[in-house]
Order: C-alpha cells, then structure tokens, then sequence
C-alpha cells in the first residue's frame, strides 16, 4: 500500500484493526469501532480520507498551538536531518539546535528558570519530576522527604510515574498503580464541591487539602506538590482565583517543592506563555511538551528552577538520568521554529487580550442552549456539560444515566457536523484549538458545535 496513491479507506481501516493497538481505546467487541482515517492538515483543518473537512477543536491532542502545515518548521526539520540528524546530549556533549532551545526557553520562562532538562514526552517530563525531586531532597541531606501529593482526576502520562502522578482509577487498576510515595488530593472543581459555597471559599478550601494532607504524612516525609494549572485532560477543571496562590503559601510554609504540568498549558494556551504567570505562582519546576514544538516532531521536558538547579550544581555529582532521544536535534529545530512564529504572530498576547476574551464570550453563552448546564473557558481551553434538566444553580443540574452515553452520542455528532472535540464521562465535551484561530473561525467553530448539539437534542426527544 503506497500512501501517496488513491487512499482506499476501508483497506487502510481494515489493515489497522488487524494490526495496530491504539493507545487509549477500548478493545472490547462492544465498543470495537472502525478508526477514521485523517490524511492531510491545514491551519486549523484537517481532513478524512473520504475528502471530509473537519475543524479541529481540539488542536490534534492539545498540542498544535499553531496550525497544521506550516512549511517553515518542516524546511527547518529537513535542514538539521541532513545536517546532523541525531547525536546524543549525554556526558557533556551538545550540539547547536539544543543550546538554542535551552536559551529560547530560559528567555521565554519565568524568572526563576535558568535551566533545561530534555526529554522525548510529557510523560517523560513527569518521570523526570519524580526522579530529580527526590534526587534534590537525597543532596539536601533529606532523602526520607519522598512523598509526592498530586490530585483526583489529574492527567499526567502514561509511564509508570505518569500514571501514578495521575489520578485516574482506571489507570491505577491496571499495573498496581500508584507507585510507592505518590499519593492525591481532592481536585479544585467547584461544580463536584463547590455547593453552597462562592468560588473563593470553595478556592481555599480546596487548597486547604494540602495542607491537611502534609500535616497527615509528616512535612518532613513530603517532597513536591504537582498540578495542572488547569486539569486538561480530566475535564478542563478551572480552580477558583484563589485556590493557586494559596496552594503556594502552604507549599513555602512547608518547605515543599512546588511542580507545574504545563504540558497543555504552556506556550501561549492560557494567553502568557506559561499558565503558571495566569495564576500568579512561581513554581520550582515546570514540566512541558505538546505546544514546545506543536506537536510537529516529539519533545518534552522540564524548566529546573534556580532552588533545585543551584542546589544540584553546589553538591555535585552526577543525576543518573536521561533518554537518547533528550534534546533531540530534529525536536530542538521545530520547536526553535515553532516558537518564532508564536513570536512573530503575536499568538500569546492575541490569546490574551483580543481571541481568548472572545471565545470565552462566545463558548460560555452555549449555555443557553437547553442540552448545556454550564459552560466555561479560560484561554483556549473550555468545557461544557450536557445536562438532562437545567436548575437554579449549576449545582441543582440534572444529569443524563450514563448509560445512555449521550457524551458519546453528541461526539458522533459534532464529527458529523465537521468539528471535533473531545467527550469525557460524565457527558463533558471539551475544546482545546489552534492559537492561531480568528474570531471568524471562532464564530464557525461555535456554529459548528450548536449544529452538533441541536442534532444531539432532535436524537434525544
Ligand atoms: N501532562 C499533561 C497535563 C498532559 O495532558 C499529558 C498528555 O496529554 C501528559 C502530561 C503526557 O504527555 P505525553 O502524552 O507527551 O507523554
């Protein structure tokens, strides 16, 4: 089968069922589904093997912050490959594209940031968290402070330590997950907790968990705190105001080293280059990837802020830690490139101040739409819920019997009105576009979504 000839589909699909295990699919005869088969990409388009255009809400997986096809990153690609195309970062050895990058990323990074740890994923950046925490506490004099604390319902990878960081039950099910010395906390969202409270009390209070929970396991057993700025993944959960700074003030109380999982928040999302400015805090690590190079080529890593970087160096010694694929030239190069055009289309102030404001505008007013209890961006990130009855309060909202799916069904719908987004139990749907969408291209998107939960409604009557 030659990929540039005619596509036959249903022979691609059948090859792919036969062979291919996909990440985060279900097996089961029940759900077993036939993949669609995405050709080509183009701004914030992609389209189907059958010729469908379909307008990508969820920019590929949280990751194309600026559009599919631009030449520029492949042409700076195709010149490093026949360049240099790999050699490795390790024992002092460097080359240009991963000192450009570390430098670019220092400058772009909070103050606090001047060093840069590679690796090839986020879930590579959080194994990398886990070990370089504990390695700092062990260089302290402390290595009986291990302890982790991250939250329900977090998104954080797929490895081991990715999964365990994580709060996903059903990921801890299979492989005896949490890892030892990884524990959670309750998560910031108002809506599961925040009844009868203002979402400023409901901030502190949910912040106040960590310090329960440092107090519970002793502050001297405990190494890191770790979170989103805002869950991505487990349902685009945006913590009250409040909630951030204060989880700051207990971390510094204690001594506790303070992580941000900026791998969807980064580079422009929330409309600075780092969520962690939106909200105000300095934490000592920040893991990143996705939006580093836009998902062109792999890359991932950690921003090693100037407490633990200063503190590595002083002691001495080697970390005994790192992937052959850190700092990957190819990766270096899209990213270098990708975060020109950031720059040069003024994409992160853009976000902030003129295209954010109003998709937040436009995407919160889907609430008026009777299938919608409540809907609510940040940045270009938002989340809606499909409810079966509206209350007087979000927190008065009816939902649907799960088993009717209808997350599921109104997914169906939106591919079938030319847009994707992604559902999630709980009959969440969830966007996460392209920071290079205009406000005519918000306006189509919300268009497109309404066609799909109008469909929905008529389904469901
Ligand atoms: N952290 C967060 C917040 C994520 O959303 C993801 C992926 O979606 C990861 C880590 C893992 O990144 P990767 O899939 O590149 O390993």
């Amino acid at each position: 089968m030659n990929m540039n000839d005619h596509i036959d589909t249903q022979c691609l699909q059948a090859s792919d069922a036969a062979h291919h295990l996909h990440p985060f699919a279900d097996y089961s005869q029940k759900h077993q589904q036939i993949s669609r088969v995405i050709v080509k990409g183009e701004d914030i388009y992609v389209w189907d093997s059958e010729g469908r255009r379909l307008l990508d809400g969820m920019a590929g997986l949280w990751c194309m912050n600026v559009g599919y096809g631009r030449k520029r990153i492949a042409d700076a690609v195709h010149a490093q490959m026949t360049r240099l195309a790999y050699y490795n970062t390790f024992f002092h050895t460097t080359h240009p594209p991963a000192v450009e990058l570390a430098a670019k990323l220092v400058e772009i990074s909070p103050p606090q940031f001047n060093h840069v740890f590679f690796a090839g994923s986020g879930s590579e950046g959080n194994d990398t968290v886990v070990r370089l925490v504990r390695h700092y506490w062990a260089k302290q004099g402390h290595p009986e402070r291990k302890i982790i604390i991250s939250r329900h319902n977090a998104y954080h990878g797929s490895t081991m330590a990715g999964a365990s960081l994580g709060g996903w039950p059903s990921m801890h099910q299979q492989g005896d997950l949490p890892l030892a010395g990884i524990v959670h906390i309750g998560q910031p969202s108002y809506l599961e907790g925040g009844r009868g409270k203002t979402p400023e009390q409901f901030g502190l209070e949910a912040a106040s968990w960590l310090e329960h929970k440092i107090l519970e396991l002793g502050a001297d057993k405990v190494a890191a705190f770790i979170g989103e700025p805002v869950q991505g993944a487990g349902g685009v959960i945006v913590p009250p105001p409040t909630y951030w700074p204060e989880i700051q003030r207990i971390c510094g109380k204690y001594g506790v080293l303070l992580v941000a999982d900026e791998v969807v928040t980064g580079f422009g999302r929330l409309g600075h280059w780092f969520g962690s400015t939106y909200f105000g805090i300095q934490p000592d690590l920040i893991t990143f990837a996705k939006g580093v190079s836009s998902g062109y080529v792999p890359l991932g890593g950690v921003l090693v802020g100037d407490r633990i970087a200063h503190a590595l160096m002083a002691k001495g010694g080697e970390f005994n830690h790192g992937f052959t694929y850190s700092g990957h030239p190819i990766g270096c190069v899209a990213a270098l490139e990708n975060i020109r055009i950031i720059e040069e289309e003024n994409l992160v102030a853009q976000v902030r101040d003129d295209t954010g404001p109003y998709l937040k505008q436009r995407f919160e007013a889907l609430a008026q739409h009777p299938l919608v209890g409540d809907a609510g961006a940040v940045g270009f990130l938002g989340g809606l819920n499909l409810v079966r009855h509206k209350g007087a309060t979000v927190h008065d909202n009816v939902p649907f019997d799960r088993a009717l799916e209808v997350g599921m069904l109104c997914r169906a719908h939106m591919f079938g009105s030319g847009v994707i987004v992604r559902t999630i139990p709980g009959d969440r749907l969830l966007i996460s576009p392209p920071l290079t969408m205009t406000r005519a291209q918000i306006d189509e998107m919300i268009a497109l979504i309404t066609t799909g939960l109008d469909k929905t409604l008529a389904e469901l009557k």
